[in-house]
């Protein structure tokens, strides 16, 4: 089994590197690829554990990244991890933001939330992204009094933090960057454009794929998929925990098409022991979760 696509807690996920070494191979993964936005600071740790566990390592990074009016998300595989212009670059993207992830919090303190810079900025994370933020409210208890009561919450309802970013993370307004139909984000990750950052990839030796491109793609729109393909891109990651069985099979067509490889990947964050989740919650979700209506906008759009 192979999982390339997982988050530790170096960005938005809740596990450390050497955690996930671990469960992977506990689930009996084989080939396995730690995916930090914006970062690769877990990759050494994560390299070190998943060789001692006899697990096959790959180097990779998930880049937030823009192309025409699309938000992108993009995956570097195979990289050389000491490459200077690759690091140098996730710094800046790093650095980048941090007033954005100080004017979020104000926002939302203005807001009435219960949230705290100095919380946002606790943890080993070295990219501080929009699920980190989000995440933070939930543990609040008054927060999470407001949050069950906006979703009309009642014991055993699992409320997947995309949720919460979605409803209270975009305002009304007809934002070209967002999924949510006329609504815009208070928030933007740290983004670079595509075309810069599959250059990045290749650069640093690496392979440059698509992140689960149902989530930010319609079907109509296979026509980037090749102009992305001209800038470097070499593979979708078609099998997606985020995709629906035919975007599934729509973007394996596609890639088949274009000559591009197929990666597989969970995009797995971490398990909280609360009633508020990640989407995925654990590799061996994968293909079993509900879908959550968020994840069915695009679908529902189309129709
Ligand atoms: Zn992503
Ligand atoms: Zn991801």
């Amino acid at each position: 089994m192979i999982d390339l696509h997982f988050h530790s807690y170096y960005s938005d996920g809740i596990d450390s590197p050497a955690d996930l070494a671990k469960k992977a191979k506990e689930i009996g993964l084989a080939t396995v690829c730690l995916t930090d936005h914006n970062a690769i600071n877990g990759y050494q740790e994560f390299m070190t554990a998943g060789q001692s566990l006899g697990l096959n390592v790959v180097t990779g990074v998930e880049i937030y990244t823009n192309y025409k009016d699309k938000r992108l998300h993009l995956l570097g595989y195979d990289f050389n991890p000491d490459d200077q212009d690759l690091n140098l670059i996730l710094k800046e993207l790093q650095e980048k933001h941090l007033p954005q992830v100080k004017e979020t919090i104000n926002i939302l303190k203005n807001d009435g939330w219960k949230i705290e810079e100095k919380d946002a900025f606790a943890g080993p994370a070295a990219y501080i992204g929009m699920a980190n933020i989000a995440g933070l409210l939930p543990k609040d208890a008054q927060n999470w009094e407001r949050i069950k009561k906006d979703f009309n919450w009642h014991q055993g309802k699992i409320i997947p933090i995309t949720e919460i970013i979605a409803k209270y993370f975009y305002k009304e307004n007809k934002g070209n960057f967002s999924p949510y139909k006329n609504k815009c984000p208070i928030y933007r990750e740290a983004e670079m454009p595509i075309e810069k950052a599959i250059k990045l990839i290749k650069q640093a030796g690496g392979k440059a794929v698509l992140a689960h491109p149902g989530q930010h793609l319609s079907w109509r729109e296979d026509q980037i998929v090749s102009e992305l393909k001209d800038f470097g891109l070499a593979g979708l990651e078609a099998i997606s925990s985020h995709h629906s069985w035919q975007q599934i099979e729509h973007w394996q067509i596609l890639a088949k098409e274009l000559d591009l490889l197929i990666t597989v990947g969970s995009d797995f964050h971490g398990q909280v022991p609360e009633d508020w989740q990640f989407l995925v919650r654990s590799p061996w979700d994968f293909f079993k979760i509900n879908k959550s209506d968020s994840f069915l906008l695009f679908d529902k759009k189309e129709k």
